[in-house]
């Protein structure tokens, strides 16, 4: 077939992605949308300019060679598109579901000055899930053993990143995870509708089979310090710690220690990790009540939204500024929006109404309004005096979280910021303890998996120098 021009390439209209209908997805748990045939990913891939200078692999944080993976696909070579992905990307099925592309690569495509860019996300997600379904994915090479031992602490993309670029570099590594199951955050909070556990289950596989081991049910900083993961008992010569940003923030308003009052992370940590919902199957108990309210409009408020709707409620969304301000991608919102979510923007829940057995009944709302922009460049949110109350018999909030300070509070010489955030070298993920390397939400406060992922790259680098007596990270300490 003769080569498109191209002007031919830039009149190909990007293809949608089939999508259940909104009908139907809020009764089940199933991924929403239902990916690209062969025929329209490949059609998809030759809207691609193959760029000289490619904006859209600056845009990408772990730097994929996006045109060279887009024109294997186009070409019908898609052994060779995924391994080109495969040489910068640990975790492809899961960035092609959940990253920002929108504001990323998709945010700087040339082909989107003039028209909508290219869906590079989708043809991640396609090229993906073709090796997987056709199970073509091989284990890498892994250099031979250096004899040295190294710990990651965390099972989120960090650790798992982590560990995957230890690994191939020829050290024994073990992943230390407080929970009884690895994935973070991808099993935890994103839920099974936009991240399916099997594709997350694929990826903790793929590392055991690499060799890499799994401690679980273990918490570092109560179970044994990194000093004792350092010392003689356990003979680790250094450590990645990924613990993530899993501390809820609170509202701080009256009646937020009423039953029936969740932070989304608790929320979602027993539906999707615990299983609650599905009693007697699980015995994890979930108050779920029948009109459920969302405080936040990120996108955690747009995952409990979509889960309290799968689990039979009626869900409103309070946020104290107007939709345009709302933190959330655009297409959680609308995925949301079309789930038959109520929004209530410019509403400030200022109490949480209890009934005589401290259950909660009611939410209390101020009325906003914006005025001048504030320190974020958002306008700010400014009271009107006028209030209202919703029924409400459960309430989730949705306002961010903090690092975990399990890990900073066990192991003073670990140096954090007036945030708590842990302090690394941007560079080498080098904390301010001697071996102690750190990447993920835990040294950037809550962010995203291919953020985590890019940082757990580099210090998985700068640790293997470092163990290995070479390179810029030798000698950090000193
Ligand atoms: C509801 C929700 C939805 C999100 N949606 C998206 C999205 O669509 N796209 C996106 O890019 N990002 C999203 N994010 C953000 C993203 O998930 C995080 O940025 C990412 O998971 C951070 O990875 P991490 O490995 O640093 O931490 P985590 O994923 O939090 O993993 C940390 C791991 O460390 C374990 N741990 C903690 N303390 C200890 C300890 N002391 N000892 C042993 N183990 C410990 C935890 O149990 C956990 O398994 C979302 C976050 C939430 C909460
Ligand atoms: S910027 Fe867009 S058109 Fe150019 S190489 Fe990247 S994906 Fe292709």
């Amino acid at each position: 077939m003769a080569e498109l021009t191209p002007k031919e390439r830039m009149a190909i209209e990007r293809h949608p992605m089939p999508e259940q209908r909104p009908e139907d997805r809020v009764k089940n748990f199933d991924e929403v949308p239902l990916g690209f045939a062969q025929e329209v990913a490949m059609r998809e891939a030759a809207r691609c300019l193959d760029c000289k200078s490619p904006q859209c692999v600056e845009g990408c944080p772990v730097s994929i060679d996006i045109p060279g993976f887009l024109k294997l696909i186009e070409k019908g070579d898609f052994k060779g598109s995924v391994k080109k992905i495969r040489e910068t990307n640990f975790l492809p099925a899961i960035c092609g579901r959940v990253c920002p592309q929108d504001q990323q690569c998709e945010l700087v495509c040339i082909v989107g000055k003039r028209g909508k860019p290219v869906a590079i996300g989708s043809l991640e997600r396609w090229i993906s899930d073709y090796e997987r379904e056709n199970k073509i994915r091989e284990i890498p090479e892994v250099a031979a053993a250096t004899g040295k031992k190294i710990a990651v602490v965390g099972s989120g993309p960090a650790g798992m990143t982590a560990a995957y670029e230890i690994r191939k570099r020829g050290h024994d590594v073990t992943v230390f995870e407080a929970f009884h199951r690895g994935g973070g955050v991808l099993v935890y909070g994103i839920p099974r509708f936009r991240l399916p556990l099997s594709v997350i289950d694929e990826d903790l596989n793929f590392l055991e089979k690499m060799g890499v081991k799994f401690i679980y049910n273990t918490i570092v900083g109560k179970s044994m310090s990194l000093d004792d993961l350092l010392g003689s008992e356990w003979g680790f010569d250094a450590v990645f710690v990924g613990t993530g940003a899993g501390l809820p923030k609170m509202t701080g308003v009256p009646g937020e220690n009423l039953n029936g009052v969740y932070s989304a992370n608790e929320y979602l940590t027993r539906v999707y990790l615990m299983g609650a919902g599905n009693f007697p199957d699980n015995v994890t108990p979930l108050y779920q009540g029948k009109k459920v309210g969302i405080i936040g409009a990120g996108n955690t408020a747009m995952d409990a939204a979509r889960t309290a709707k799968r689990l039979g409620a009626d869900v409103t969304l309070y946020y104290r500024r107007s939709e345009e301000e709302a933190p959330a991608r655009t297409e959680e919102l609308h995925h949301a929006k079309e789930e038959f979510i109520n929004f209530k923007f410019l509403s400030n829940p200022v109490e949480f109404i209890g009934d005589d057995n401290f259950f909660i009944k009611q939410i209390k709302c101020d009325v906003m309004k914006l005025g001048e922009p504030d320190d974020s460049g958002r306008r700010k949110p400014e009271a009107t005096g006028e209030s209202f109350i919703d029924d409400c018999d459960t309430a989730i909030m949705a306002l961010g979280c903090d690092v975990n300070p399990i890990i900073p509070t066990s192991t003073p010489e670990i140096e954090v910021n007036k945030w708590g955030v842990v302090v690394a070298d941007p560079e080498t993920g080098a904390t301010s303890k001697k071996a102690v390397f750190a990447g993920g939400d835990l040294i950037t406060g809550g962010s995203t998996v291919i953020n985590a992922m890019g940082q757990a790259k580099r210090a998985a680098a700068a640790l293997h120098d470092f163990v290995m007596e070479q390179g810029n990270a030798f000698g950090y300490w000193k």
